[in-house]
């Protein structure tokens, strides 16, 4: 079996969870087996959206609303033990990689993150990963029964499969006693980060926190996510879940537009695969205009504002 986390947030499926149930009937299909799609928590998507993108079976796990790392861990390693799951399949977002290490430990398994296609071999599971900040490809091979592959969001995409009736399955884990309560993962703006097709993302250029009114305006005029370099998330001017690059979330956006950024290496670790980026900065030697597709040499506070009301003006 081929066993999916199909991450929720704000009570509705990601876009993300789409193509990572995807992803695994892709597997399940390729290895002779069938795609198990798990839920956790009050849903207000419709279940049936998981069989329409390949799940076989969907198990809604009721009674455990949070996301907790070595609750959902369990749960899901129990799953992969009662139906001898070859795969598991775990989307790269925070709440997915933080799942990644505890399910490896308790099925004692191989884990591989950071998977950007299907899978080449699947006796044994050999994938192609992305290593050093994105700059390689890595080519892992699993001999473990059981192996968690974790893939980066937006990398493999979504192709449509033939109908198909899944089962739908609703268990009461409270019932078994087996629910520690944690916080839930802070994710802020209104698209979530890994996801989001345009991100908004805003550095130390922007002097303090007091003044992210005009990066959130354009996020939202985008309809895009917002993001932040490390140090605008270390001193706390933003959510430490907005925090790109090489020691934060990688994303890969059709469009990243920085302001007031450097473009430091380790930030363009984790941004240099979107698409298109767009560089605010009023130092024309910033490093960042080197990546850029479009940059524009000013000032954040004059610049972005204008921005806004052009997008504004052009959707009308
Ligand atoms: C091991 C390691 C890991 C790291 N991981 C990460 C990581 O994952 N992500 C990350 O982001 N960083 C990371 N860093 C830090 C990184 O090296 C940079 O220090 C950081 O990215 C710089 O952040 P910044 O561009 O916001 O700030 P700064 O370097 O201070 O740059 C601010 C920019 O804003 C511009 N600016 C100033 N005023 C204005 C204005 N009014 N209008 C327009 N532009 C303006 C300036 O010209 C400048 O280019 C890491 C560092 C190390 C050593």
């Amino acid at each position: 079996m081929v066993i999916i986390y199909a991450e929720t947030w704000n009570k509705k499926f990601k876009k993300t969870t789409f193509e990572a149930v995807n992803y695994g009937a892709r597997c399940s299909k390729e290895i002779g087996t069938e795609a198990i799609a798990v839920v956790f928590g009050e849903c207000d998507s419709h279940l049936a959206d998981l069989g329409n993108h390949g799940a076989d079976r969907i198990i809604h796990i009721q009674g455990i609303e949070q996301f907790e790392p070595f609750s959902f861990a369990t749960v899901l390693s129990d799953i992969a033990k009662e139906f001898n799951g070859k795969l598991i399949i775990v989307n790269g977002t925070a709440n997915g990689k933080s799942l990644i290490g505890v399910m490896s430990s308790l099925l004692s398994s191989s884990a591989i993150s950071n998977v950007t296609e299907l899978p080449v071999n699947y006796e044994p599971i050999n994938v192609h990963r992305s290593a050093f900040s994105s700059k390689g490809i890595e080519k892992c091979s699993s001999k473990s029964n059981c192996t968690i592959l974790g893939i980066v969001p937006n990398s493999i995409g979504i192709i449509s499969l033939e109908d198909i009736e899944s089962i739908i399955e609703v268990r009461n884990i409270i019932s078994k006693g087996k629910t520690i309560f944690g916080e839930s993962q802070n994710e802020s703006g209104n698209v979530p980060l890994p996801e989001a097709e345009r991100v908004v993302s805003a550095g130390r250029g922007m002097k303090g926190p007091e003044n992210w009114g005009i990066i959130t305006e354009l996020a939202e005029v985008l309809n895009a996510g917002t993001a932040c370099s490390k140090p605008v998330s270390d001193i706390g001017w933003r959510p430490h879940s907005e925090h790109v690059g090489q020691t934060g979330i990688q994303i890969n956006p059709q469009l990243y537009i920085a302001i007031g950024i450097s473009g430091a290496i380790q930030h363009l670790a984790g941004v240099s695969r979107s698409k298109t980026i767009v560089v605010i900065n009023n130092d024309p030697e910033a490093p960042f205009f080197k990546a850029a597709d479009y940059g524009i040499i000013g000032d954040a506070f004059d610049v972005v504002p204008r921005l806004t009301e052009a997008i504004k003006s052009f959707q009308k």
